[in-house]
């Protein structure tokens, strides 16, 4: 089946995968998508996995028979189904894995758009003759818990937690009440006594600030010391000569902002954090080991 690069935008005319991407209004055209073949009117879907985002025929949609994009849907097989769903924690090297494959959407822009991996992108696989069903794991919202395992349950194996990685651009009501992966270049840290802070963050014209609620200072290592950490960040973002710096996280998203309103992002456990900072070339920092080199001098 092959890879859809394109898209006929209704009111706008025909874009490119990365340009859908990064359009500020993503929001309003991804509805707007329909095959760029003359003559097919087959809507698409924008989607993303494992870091490459790609474009599928919309669910229950066919391509015109000339198309082509068009395949046979009774060709495509059966899954396995979701029997049960579970919720958790995952470790802090998981967390920081599914952070780094984020950094590198962000700063390896060649995997993002390299055609031969998203080949499959359009296909549906599993054996039809002894589809497998399984339990989806859920990341909770607070950060802690038991630690979630991606092994099998009497049999049946648990898939582990999926955390879609947003652009500040593409956050959606769809994402309400979710854990995403997200990401921008922090302008700002307000740092207050009562362990709580804000970090302020732009990213391709769209605003966003995080919000560091009290359980994030209840992780692992005391209070006091994130603080330290926070203070250090504080004091190198005032800073006049600096590298540009982009924290990568995992955030909850309560609600979505109103226009003119600036969206909130909950980072809610300190394991959740990780942070990029553009040297030559950029660097996948955790807090501390970012803090370790600004202290030793090393930015
Ligand atoms: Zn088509």
């Amino acid at each position: 089946m092959a890879r859809i690069n394109d898209a006929f935008v209704t009111g706008i005319g025909k874009m490119t995968l990365e340009e859908i991407a990064l359009h500020e209004d993503f929001n309003l055209i991804k509805n707007r998508l329909i095959c760029s073949t003359k003559n097919c009117d087959s809507r698409l879907t924008f989607a993303s996995r494992k870091e490459l985002n790609y474009l599928r025929t919309y669910r229950g949609d066919n391509h015109s028979e000339d198309c082509i994009l068009n395949f046979d849907r009774e060709e495509l097989k059966r899954k396995g189904e979701k029997i049960a769903e579970i919720e958790g924690g995952l470790t802090r090297a998981k967390l920081k894995s599914r952070n780094k494959d984020f950094f590198k959407k962000l700063y390896i822009p060649t995997r993002a758009t390299d055609t031969t991996k998203g080949k499959n992108a359009n296909q549906i696989k599993s054996d039809s003759k002894n589809p497998r069903n399984y339990i989806d794991a859920k990341l909770n919202t607070d950060g802690t818990g038991d630690v979630l395992t991606e092994t099998e349950q009497n049999g049946t194996r648990v898939r582990s937690p999926r955390i879609n990685s947003r652009e500040l651009n593409q956050i959606s009501e769809k994402d309400v009440g979710q854990i995403i992966k997200a990401n921008g270049y922090i302008s700002e840290i307000s740092l207050t006594d009562n362990n709580s802070a804000k970090v302020y963050v732009k990213f391709n014209n769209s605003r966003a600030v995080y919000i560091l609620p009290p359980s994030f200072f209840s992780d692992e290592i005391t209070a006091n010391q994130i603080n330290d950490y926070l203070r250090v960040m504080h004091t190198y973002i005032a800073r006049k000569e600096r590298k540009k710096l982009q924290i990568i996280t995992l955030c909850e998203v309560k609600k979505i902002a109103h226009k003119n309103e600036i969206q909130e992002l909950y980072i809610n456990s300190y394991n959740w954090i990780d942070l990029a900072i553009e040297t030559e070339p950029p660097k996948f920092l955790d807090l501390p080991n970012f803090v370790a080199q600004v202290v030793t001098k090393v930015f």
